[in-house]
């Protein structure tokens, strides 16, 4: 029988950036997919900074960037086109230097995962070849796998779900998912803009018109997408013809200027598995949530899942760290992906208003504020509430990423540091230092010339301290004396408890 470290079932985005850090990370991973090709048609439209970042670690953000436009702001409005409540991303600062908002075309940054995969030795992507059955022990799983030549079983220390939102490896665990109750049927079209229109609009629409709600975004250039939310008694056979979809897309645009690329009734849904973790089965991305799209989030937070799952996976498999460390992949996880969730759920409510007296409630109340005050910052990071040192108002929130000059000209750190932790330091944090690069960190002096710290952001977020210790996931683990601050890492990754 074929033997794994981890089996990933599912490569869609998340899984392929799952394998893609383990394969980094130095564990052997076979990654399989009941489909053959890329799903072909854009899904998600939308990622934020904090993704683009994650990608770039994967070796997929290039791809998406050059298949990608900002996204200058976010507008609600009314029937009327009044402006109900805004955000404008265009106007913000990042901590990693990524556009706060890009809008892309999601197939494009799946092809990049795959190339990616397909350069690290280590990881065995397997397309074509579904997950049926899996019986799971105390030191393993084996998967019972369909290919293209017949059935064939796998043994892995680890089974790794990312296999979308009818998860199998859900199912077979029996876990539930806790539904939050909030799931509308919308008809998505995507769209290529003829005649080498890059695009029509860089300010992402919800018209929230109670007869017939409406999400215009613009996707990666050339391609726009329009979403138009089913009236009671409206079926989806009736809603995708021609002539149906000449009428809605009307107002907007001269449906001959453009040329339908999807045209899709799907139902969002507002849900979260009940438990991540069931001893050697994890479920990450679609397969442990599913959020409504008005926040363009569902596949921000697969990747930041996948992020959090992998340094542990390598770190305890290569025992540098105890299996209690998984259990804080959930813990830490899941009330990032409920406050979005929650967001979202709101923001569709106030898009989702079908009932004309709500409607102009509505209205009348968010029109109450004056306009400047409905413009409202978007939420930068919710940022990890555990695993990182408690009592500091900055662990757990983005680290800024600088640049560094190396020989090859100049680097993002997360490209010289890889996907390990990383300790900044000022003079007196060397002995700690030695010993974090010895346990595989990557630590480097505040006072190392080759660091360009642009606007002094990393100055300023070490503050009076000695070090800063940063996750591999790019959060702020914590501040302080370089030594404490090993002290407390090595700590959690022995425990898997938040250090005081
Ligand atoms: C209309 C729409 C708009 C969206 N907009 C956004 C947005 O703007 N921003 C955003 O972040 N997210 C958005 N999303 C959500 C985003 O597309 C998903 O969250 C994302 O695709 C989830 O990735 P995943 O890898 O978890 O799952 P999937 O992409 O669903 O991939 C799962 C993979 O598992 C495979 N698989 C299934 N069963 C098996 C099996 N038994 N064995 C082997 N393989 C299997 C499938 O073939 C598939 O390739 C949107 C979604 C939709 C539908």
């Amino acid at each position: 029988m074929e033997k794994t470290d981890v089996l990933i079932s599912g490569l869609g985005p998340v899984g392929a950036a799952l394998a893609v850090y383990l394969g980094r990370l130095g564990i052997s991973v076979m990654a399989i997919d009941r489909d053959t090709s890329v799903y072909p048609m854009p899904r998600a439209a939308h990622l934020d900074h904090e993704t683009m970042r994650l990608l770039h670690l994967a070796g997929g953000a290039e791809a998406v960037s050059q298949a990608s436009q900002p996204l200058s702001a976010y507008e609600f409005r009314s029937r009327d086109g009044s402006l109900l409540m805004g955000f404008k991303p265009g106007e913000v600062t990042t901590a990693t230097g990524f556009p706060q908002s890009s809008m892309f075309h999601q197939p494009t940054l799946e092809h990049a995962l795959r190339a990616r995969l397909g350069e690290i030795s280590g990881v065995s992507a397997r397309l074509g070849h579904a997950l049926t059955s899996y019986s799971a022990s105390d030191d393993g799983v084996i998967a019972g796998i369909a290919g293209p030549h017949g059935a064939y079983d796998v043994e892995a220390k680890y089974l790794i779900g990312c296999d979308g939102g009818q998860s199998i490896v859900r199912r077979i665990a029996r876990i539930e998912l806790d539904d939050m109750g909030f799931d509308e049927p919308w008809l998505v079209i995507d769209a290529r803009l003829k005649d080498g229109r890059e695009r029509l609009t860089t300010i992402g629409l919800q018209h929230c018109d109670p007869r017939r709600p409406v999400t215009s975004v613009p996707m990666s250039p050339g391609r726009h997408r329009w979403e138009f939310m089913l009236r009671p008694g409206e079926t989806p056979e009736e809603v995708v013809g021609d002539e149906f979809i000449d009428d809605l897309l009307g107002p907007f645009v001269d449906p001959a200027s453009v040329e339908i690329d999807r045209r899709a009734v799907y139902r969002f849904h507002a849900v979260i598995a009940k438990e991540w973790r069931k001893g050697r089965v994890m479920l990450a991305g679609d397969a442990a949530h599913q959020m409504p799209p008005f926040l363009g989030q569902g596949l921000c937070s697969g990747t930041r899942d996948a992020a959090n799952l992998a340094w542990k996976l390598a770190a305890v498999l290569q025992g540098r760290a105890d299996e209690a460390l998984l259990d804080t992949y959930q813990a830490e996880r899941e009330p990032h992906v409920r406050a979005i969730t929650e967001m979202a759920v709101f923001m569709g409510k106030v898009v989702c208003t079908q009932n004309e007296k709500e409607a102009a409630a509505r209205d009348r109340d968010m029109l109450s504020k004056p306009e400047g005050e409905r413009f409202v910052v978007m939420p930068d990071t919710i940022g990890l509430a555990s695993g990182v040192q408690r009592g500091d108002v900055l662990a757990g929130t983005i680290f800024p990423e600088p640049w560094l000059e190396t020989g090859e000209g100049r680097k993002r750190l997360d490209d010289v540091a890889g996907l390990a932790p990383i300790l900044l330091f000022r003079d007196g944090g060397e002995a700690a230092a030695s010993s974090f690069r010895a346990g595989g960190g990557f630590a480097m002096a505040l006072s190392d010339p080759s660091l360009l710290d642009e606007g002094d952001r990393v100055k300023s977020t070490l503050a009076d301290s000695e070090a800063v210790l940063v996750r591999p996931d790019r959060y702020v683990f914590g501040r302080g004396e370089a030594r404490n601050l090993l002290a407390a890492w090595n700590a959690y990754l022995a425990s898997g408890t938040s250090p005081a």
